[in-house]
């Protein structure tokens, strides 16, 4: 029988097939299985539009037929099957698919050749992946309705036949020969009944028709009557016939009809956690695009999760086949915590359909999935705040995160999401509950940094503030500085921090500029007297301390600490410019002023006590503590 040529569109995407090295040739299965069960379908849909077609729902389903000795492997379907000419239409020509110019475009737009683009990587190709582990494929089918059946056969690039045969049932069998193992690649793995179930389990456990397939299990023999007990049990195999999928995912089932511990135990299996998530999201949705998702959020920050190797991303079926293990680009990065699952009948499971319908469709999800996860998070935050700040202990960084990138793009979707510490609760508060305490004659929106709550609460310069009974913010990570600028203000009240100079009332303002003038000589002194200080002033939000260190120009101390950390050995970090604040009421300034006009001597250790100390409670490093403490002890037994 003469072989039929494949369309040339056909024959180069098959020799790609057969040639090019895929890392993942493992999806054939995948593949296969998907057009069964999109032919299952067919005969369903012409059951239910054609009162002749009979079709019992029971019998329906997919068989996985590994022979081992002959080495072969068939997937059986009972779907709608191939005539002739739908064999020859379907199986050899694939111009319609459109994958091809796909793929031109690719290696035109990447500067790659063709054979480098992975086109099976994150859509099937479908029917062809089955060449890239066969020598020779037969797909044998009888049409819905026909008494005829036909064979198309092929062992690749140079052709294929059709011939007329035998075949009992309604349906198709796709048999392929299996291609020898080599170094590479172990091809008869694909008839162990172990890798079988893995990879139905791993892409297409949510198929909704079952896929059975003969296991071989064991079973102790029933004992004899009368015979002792003491004997070794002894074992027989014997042969099941075992579906191997779920066939209806969990995200389908309605909220109704699955318990939270199902879901948990979901949740566990599919991404490898001991705990139980923090909250799950059930999304189920219509519109433009239809899809439905299951989300989790982790009880725990994954250990690599603040860092390159951690991938963000959820699992992509397209009508319960799994198509991309991590999509990325369906989260974004400030909720980049998210797991699970999204599953869309409108996404195609090959590259058929045009890449760019695609990333559309990819997009509306996206979108609409933002919004749901800021809706749940402000729902937690609301009903279970105990909860949310569990979460917020994990992720409250990204959120942060999240609102410092990209020019604060976001910051007005995840700003109602963030908490700091206040200085009157005592505890983590949202931002709009400050902004309802705030007394209506508060100018600002006050906060101040530090290394945690409790040495923030110490700080000197939060003590102006605290006097005046306003709220302060106590920010402890580094970003949240940063955090604040972008926020710039809420409702209209600027964000300031209490080393701020705008915040003093002009009469103390007023009054330190007056002690300025009347000690210039003194604080010029003192300046002199220390390396790295750029100015030195009396400090106008000082009550009770001697001393505070603030810094000047748009670099502040919290920000030299980031960027000292941020920075790489050898480059120069940026460097706030340090002030040094004395309270001109406290009795070390009296002292001060005293030695300064009798032994300047003692007044030049004075201003470098004053400063170490002030570096401390600034949270900075003095560069020589031996020489702090015997300046302390020679100044404090006066000898
Ligand atoms: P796609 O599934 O994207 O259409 P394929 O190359 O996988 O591309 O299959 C081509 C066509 O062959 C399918 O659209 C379908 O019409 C037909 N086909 C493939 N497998 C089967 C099957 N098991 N039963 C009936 N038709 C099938």
């Amino acid at each position: 029988m003469e072989k039929q040529q494949f369309k040339a569109e056909s024959k180069r995407l098959l020799d790609l097939m057969i040639h090019s090295i895929y890392t993942n040739r493992e999806i054939f299965l995948r593949e296969l299985i998907s057009n069964a069960s999109d032919a299952i379908d067919k005969l369903c849909y012409k059951a239910l539009t054609d009162d002749q077609v009979a079709v019992n729902r029971e019998e329906l389903a997919i068989r996985i037929v590994p022979d081992k000795e002959a080495g072969t492997l068939t997937i059986s379907d009972n779907g709608i099957g191939m005539d002739r000419q739908a064999l020859e239409e379907n199986l050899g020509v694939i111009a319609r698919s459109g994958s091809l110019s796909f793929k031109e475009e690719m290696s035109q737009a990447e500067g790659k050749p063709e054979s480098d683009i992975d086109i099976i990587g994150q859509f099937g190709v479908g029917f062809y992946s089955a060449f890239m582990v066969s020598d020779t494929v037969t797909v044998t089918s009888r049409a819905y309705g026909s008494d005829t059946a036909y064979r198309w056969e092929s062992s690749g690039a140079d052709g294929y036949t059709i011939t007329q045969c035998e075949k009992d049932t309604v349906g198709t069998d796709i048999q392929m020969k299996l291609k020898a193992d080599t170094e590479e690649e172990k091809y008869a793995q694909y008839l162990e009944e172990y890798t079988l179930r893995n990879l139905i389990q791993k892409y297409s456990n949510y198929i909704r028709y079952p896929i059975k397939m003969d296991v071989t299990k064991s079973r102790p023999v029933e004992k004899a009557e009368g015979a002792s007990g003491e004997d070794e049990p002894k074992y027989e195999s014997y042969v099941e016939n075992e579906t191997l999928n779920d066939m209806v995912p969990i995200w389908h089932k309605s909220k109704g009809e699955v318990t939270d511990e199902a879901y948990n135990q979901f949740y566990k299996e599919k991404f490898y956690d001991y705990e139980d998530p923090i909250l799950n999201i059930r999304v189920s949705t219509e519109g433009v695009v239809s899809y439905e998702a299951l989300l989790f959020i982790p009880a725990r920050t994954p250990y690599n999760y603040y860092t390159k190797e951690y991938e963000k991303g959820l699992q992509l079926y397209s009508s319960g086949v799994l198509i991309m293990e991590k999509c990325g680009d369906l989260l974004p990065e400030h909720f980049r915590f998210i797991r699970g699952v999204v599953d869309s009948q409108d996404l195609s499971l090959n590259i058929s359909r045009e890449m760019l319908q695609q990333d559309r469709q990819l997009q509306v999800i996206a979108s609409s999935l933002e919004k749901k996860i800021k809706r749940e998070l402000s729902k937690l935050l609301e009903n279970d705040r105990e909860k949310y700040e569990k979460f917020y202990q994990n992720f409250g960084l990204q959120l942060k995160y999240g609102v410092v990138n990209e020019y604060g793009e976001h910051k007005e979707l995840l700003k109602d999401l963030l908490l700091f510490y206040s200085s009157t609760e005592q505890k983590l508060v949202t931002l709009a509950e400050y902004t309802a305490r705030m007394k209506e004659e508060q100018k600002y929106v006050y906060y101040a940094c530090g290394e945690s709550a409790v040495k923030v609460d110490r700080l000197p310069q939060t003590e102006a503030v605290k006097e005046k009974g306003y709220e302060i913010l106590y920010l402890t990570d580094e970003v949240d500085e940063f955090v604040m600028q972008v926020l710039h203000d809420l409702e209209g009240k600027e964000i300031k921090s209490v080393n701020s100079d705008d915040i003093v009332d002009e009469a103390d303002k007023k009054n330190a500029e007056k002690q300025t003038k009347k000690n210039q000589k003194l604080l010029d002194f003192v300046k002199e007297s220390l390396e790295g200080v750029k100015e030195v002033r009396i400090s106008e939000k000082l009550k009770s301390h001697p001393v505070c260190l603030s810094s000047e120009g748009p670099v502040t101390l919290e920000m030299e600490k980031y960027f000292a950390q941020m920075n790489t050995p050898g480059e120069q970090a940026m460097k706030a410019d340090r002030v040094l604040e004395l309270n001109a009421s406290h009795p070390m300034f009296e002292a001060l002023s005293e030695a300064f006009a009798s032994d300047q001597e003692r007044a030049k250790k004075l201003s470098r006590v004053l400063y170490s100390q002030a570096l401390l409670i600034a949270g900075f490093p003095i560069e020589d503590p031996t020489a702090y403490g015997d300046l302390i002890c020679e100044l404090l037994s006066g000898k």
